[in-house]
């Protein structure tokens, strides 16, 4: 199979597009690696190995990100990530500390701890997942977007430095997509007010995020590095 002998870290990978990612990767026969934030009660199949940490907490971070130095990954999805949307004059420090800690400081962590051994065989591929809000904004989404614009603009500084060692970086960015952030973020009306403004019609689907990061994560990508590539139904651009 395509990613067969490939060891892949999926962050968030209990639910949502983290958790199709996971299975796809798995389908294609990679040994999956997921975390999540709590221990589940019944064995959870989408991955063959799970770390808990919840990276709002530094320690639990930090120790997430030595087991996965420790994994030798060969890929790095960086799944996982927060939203709490807010009036800009009402936005807490505090929650934007923790957004801009899920959303790009474990990310960053994460990919530190992957580049060493993907650096020694020569091949990694890291895929982080963005946002239409890191490439557009609107009211109230000022931490998420910090948060996604700051993500992406790494994904550049990593492709700059590492695509010479056969590690390509690159970000998706995902619009409308039909998981438990979009439902409870926006609520049925709100999802109705977008739609008004997605030329495809619908919320996208969890499947077709996965089938995107896959393809950028596996042995097919030879030539796109440092991309931001949207996956929106023409939110972003038509
Ligand atoms: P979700 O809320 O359904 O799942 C988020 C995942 O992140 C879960 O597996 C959860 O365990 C994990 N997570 C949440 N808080 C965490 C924490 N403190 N520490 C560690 N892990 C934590 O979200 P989703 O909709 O599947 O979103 C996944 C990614 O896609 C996020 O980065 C999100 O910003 C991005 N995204 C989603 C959409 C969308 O429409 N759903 C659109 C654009 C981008």
């Amino acid at each position: 199979m395509l990613l067969d002998g490939k060891r892949a870290v999926v962050t968030g990978a209990s639910r949502g597009i983290g958790r199709a990612v996971a299975e796809a990767l798995r389908n294609a026969g990679a040994w999956v690696i997921g975390t999540r934030t709590a221990a589940a009660t019944d064995p959870d199949p989408a991955c063959q190995e799970w770390l808990e940490a919840d990276f709002s907490d530094l320690e639990q971070l930090r120790a997430c990100a030595d087991r996965v130095r420790a994994a030798g990954a060969d890929i790095l999805i960086n799944n996982a990530g927060i939203n709490k949307v807010a009036p800009f004059e009402a936005i807490d420090p505090q929650d934007f500390l923790r957004i801009q800690q899920v959303n790009v400081l474990a990310p960053l962590l994460l990919c530190q701890a992957v580049i060493p051994a993907m650096k020694l065989k020569g091949w990694g591929r890291i895929v982080n997942v963005s946002s239409i809000f890191g490439k557009v904004s609107r009211a109230q989404r000022g931490p998420y977007s910090a948060s996604k614009f700051a993500l992406d603009g790494m994904t550049v500084a990593l492709a700059a430095e590492h695509s010479g060692h056969g590690i390509l970086a690159n970000s998706v960015a995902p619009g409308f997509i039909d998981t438990d952030l979009t439902r409870r973020v926006l609520g049925d009306a709100g999802i109705a007010a977008v739609l008004a403004n997605v030329p495809i019609g619908r919320l996208g689907n969890v499947a077709e995020i996965a089938r995107l990061i896959l393809w950028l994560a596996g042995p097919e990508n030879t030539y796109i590095c440092g991309q931001n590539i949207a996956i929106d139904g023409g939110f972003t651009r038509v």
